[in-house]
């Protein structure tokens, strides 16, 4: 049973762990399927947005090359700046003035026709500069300040015409207002007259917030966020979103972005500004510095990058050489997006999250219902088999009670032929089973002396009743069984189907019976038989000379004296004198002769088909011998004999004709022994019948 329930529980477990790994090996190359695709196509996006996000800066910049190199070539400017170095020209007052005022408006003009500037500046080949157009409106005539020590100028004077000077983004002033602080980048070239004279610099300081403006919407649109540094790992926009692990800060950030997206001359621009990308973000860093592009999975990001030369990479704009400050460049650019989890996979639907749990629900509910209803078949099997062994031993019990019991069972169809029987009435007929079974009739293992009582009961049975006889069965080695036979129908609806007999073995009580019959009729004393004994013998004796119409004679026999040999020799001398004289009297008579104590000393002869010449000579026979014949009362074990003498008196008479009992025949001997008596004792008397 123990063994039972442990396996149950093992069952049980099975079934919850079996359908979680079905379900778990079901769903996951589906799951991984829809994270895959996810995964794909998030890189996608950080490749499209990376990619149109570079080409935005690229033309951008290259505009911006464009835009200043046109400028450098304006034969206006170039007058200007000539007549600027020229003294006889600068006497020309009037023409000066008009020459610097049309100059002026033309910058003006160019500020706001570019609108990406925040200042426009011409600087002549001393450093002073003489133009400058801001977003601020001018004074009518700027003092002339020295810009000779500005690293624009300084660079911009060594290059030839075409070439470009491109400073890193830094932190400007708007214009000439010290109040906005924006992040700008200088762009100068030089300027040559057409003799190849340089005349100046041209410095255009771009605003570079609004160049790479377009740079935060990869947060909008994809919850990611746009990194630009240079080749030392600084951080080249207004403000930064590169933080967003942090979630107090991003918060902070995502506000300061859209500050900066409404108003870039934020005063707040340039928190982040120049900050070392490794310090807060080294893994970043580390990925985008490895490479010069590629995509990376960093953490819970992805990550595509690529760097950018502006040194080398300007061939769509028409700048001759490009120089900037040692070790900016490049620049890398890098689009951050979330990387799709599974986890965020499945909280984006709670449906499909529901129907999942659902799923195993069912198929952990399935089998574990499969394990129940299968236990209670089990246990419902094992009780069955419990049922049918102990049925089946059961049986074999009855088997062995209805094969060995002490009494014979049998059945007979309704034909009396022996169906069934058991081995104990087997046994008592010394036959084998298949000898018997469907082969004999009963009927014919029944004494021909019996066999009606037979019939008549069997019939009875075939009728449907109980019913009993006693009869004797002839066994195979010739003996007669006697037996009482109990038998019952077997009915079903269709009626008799065959009898159930159970015999009962009278061996053992007939010998009983027998023995105490016998000893009813014996005399215990001295083995003869007894007065009821002679009684039946007369009966018999009687019918038999009536028939035969022979003499029967009666003697009967009386002891003298033996009073006096119980009070001499006790009771047990007296008993062994009884025994002697019935010794002595036997020996002497015919076998047909029936000689009986009739109680006490007093004993009788019947003697059939004999006279009464006859009788009397056998009385006087029995008269003389026992006269003649003392008993000898001395131990065995005694070497001398001790021999007591005694005599008795016999009475004769015979049986008369039509007489049906004894009775009156005694009373005659008796008379006869009486008379015996009188005369003296130890003699025979003959009393006749009454004719
Ligand atoms: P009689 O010659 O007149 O017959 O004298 P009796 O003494 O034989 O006659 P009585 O009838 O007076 O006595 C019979 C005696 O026999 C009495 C009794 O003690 C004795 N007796 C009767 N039955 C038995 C017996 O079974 N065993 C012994 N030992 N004595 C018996
Ligand atoms: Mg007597
Ligand atoms: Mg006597």
């Amino acid at each position: 049973m123990s063994l039972i329930i442990k396996n149950f529980w093992a069952r049980l477990a099975a079934a919850i762990i079996i359908p979680i790994f079905l379900v778990t090996g079901a769903l996951f190359p589906i799951v991984t399927f829809h994270w895959q695709e996810r995964v794909d196509s998030t890189r996608l996006n950080a490749e499209t947005l990376l990619e149109s996000e570079y080409d935005l800066l690229l033309q951008n910049m290259n505009e911006s090359f464009n835009q200043v190199l046109a400028t450098a070539e304006f034969p206006l400017l170039r007058r200007f700046l000539a007549r600027q170095k020229n003294p006889q020209a600068q006497q020309e007052n009037h023409t000066a003035q008009h020459d610097w005022e049309q100059t002026d408006a033309l910058f003006k003009t160019l500020m706001t026709h570019y609108g990406r500037y925040t200042r426009l500046t011409v600087i002549d080949t001393q450093g002073l500069e003489w133009i400058a157009a801001t977003t601020e409106p001018l004074l009518p005539r700027p003092p002339v300040v020295s810009r000779a020590a500005s690293p624009a100028f300084q660079n911009a004077m060594a290059l030839q015409a075409r070439d470009l000077y491109v400073s890193p983004p830094r932190l400007g002033t708007s214009g000439d207002s010290e109040a906005f602080v924006t992040t700008v980048i200088d762009i100068a070239t030089p300027i040559f007259d057409e003799h190849e004279q340089r005349l100046g610099v041209l410095l255009f300081t771009l605003d570079w917030s609004l160049i790479i403006a377009s740079l935060p919407h990869a947060r909008e649109a994809h919850q990611g966020n746009a990194l630009l540094v240079d080749a030392q790992g600084r951080w080249l926009l207004p403000d930064s979103d590169s933080d967003s692990d942090s979630d107090s800060n991003s918060n902070s950030n995502s506000n300061s972005n859209s500050n900066s997206n409404s108003n870039s001359n934020s005063h707040r621009e340039g928190e982040w500004f120049g900050r070392p990308l490794s310090e807060h973000q080294p893994l970043i860093w580390a990925a985008m510095s490895a490479r010069n592009q590629g995509t990376a999975i960093l953490d819970e990001h992805l990550l595509s990058f690529r760097s950018h030369d502006l040194r080398t990479h300007h061939y769509r704009s028409q700048a001759g050489m490009i120089v900037s400050e040692a070790n900016t460049q490049p620049w890398r650019l890098g689009i951050l997006l979330p990387h799709p989890s599974v986890r965020g996979l499945l909280q984006e639907s709670p449906l499909q999250l529901l129907a999942i749990a659902l799923v195993y629900l069912l198929s952990v509910a399935f089998g574990v219902l499969w394990v129940l209803s299968n236990h209670r078949l089990r246990t419902l099997r094992q009780r069955a088999l419990l049922f049918s062994h102990e049925a089946r031993q059961y049986a074999r019990e009855v088997q062995g009670l209805y094969e060995y019991a002490p009494c014979g069972y049998h059945s007979l169809d309704s034909r009396g032929r022996v169906v069934k029987i058991n081995s104990t009435e087997l046994k008592w007929l010394g036959y084998r089973a298949d000898e018997v079974i469907g082969k004999r009739y009963y009927r014919d293992l029944v004494t021909p002396a019996t066999r009606d009582a037979f019939d008549a009961t069997f019939q009875q049975v075939t009728m449907g009743r109980e019913a009993a006889a006693e009869c004797e069965l002839i066994c195979r080695d010739g003996r007669h069984l006697p037996v009482a036979i109990q038998a019952a129908a077997h009915l079903t609806e269709a009626g008799f189907q065959y009898s159930r007999a159970t015999v009962f073995d009278l061996s053992e009580r007939k010998k009983l019976e027998d023995r105490l019959a016998k000893q009813a009729l014996t005399d215990p004393l001295t083995g003869l038989g007894n007065r009821r004994y002679l009684e039946n013998q007369a009966a018999m004796e009687i019918a038999r000379a009536e028939r035969s119409r022979a003499p029967l004679a009666l003697i009967v026999i009386d002891l003298d004296h033996f009073k006096r040999i119980n009070d001499t020799y006790g009771h047990d001398v007296g008993d062994r004198v009884l025994q002697a004289f019935a010794a002595t009297a036997q020996n002497l008579l015919r076998d047909g002769d029936v000689l009986c104590r009739m109680g006490g000393e007093e004993f009788a002869v019947l003697l059939p088909n004999t006279t009464r010449e006859q009788a009397m000579h056998v009385a006087e026979r029995l008269r003389v011998a026992i006269a003649n014949t003392p008993t000898n009362i001395a131990d065995s074990s005694a070497a001398n004999e001790a021999l007591i003498a005694y005599s008795a008196s016999l009475g004769v008479t015979l049986v008369s004709a039509g007489e049906t009992s004894l009775q009156p025949a005694f009373i005659r001997a008796d008379q006869g022994l009486y008379a015996a008596k009188e005369a003296g004792r130890n003699r025979v008397h003959w009393h006749m019948p009454i004719a």
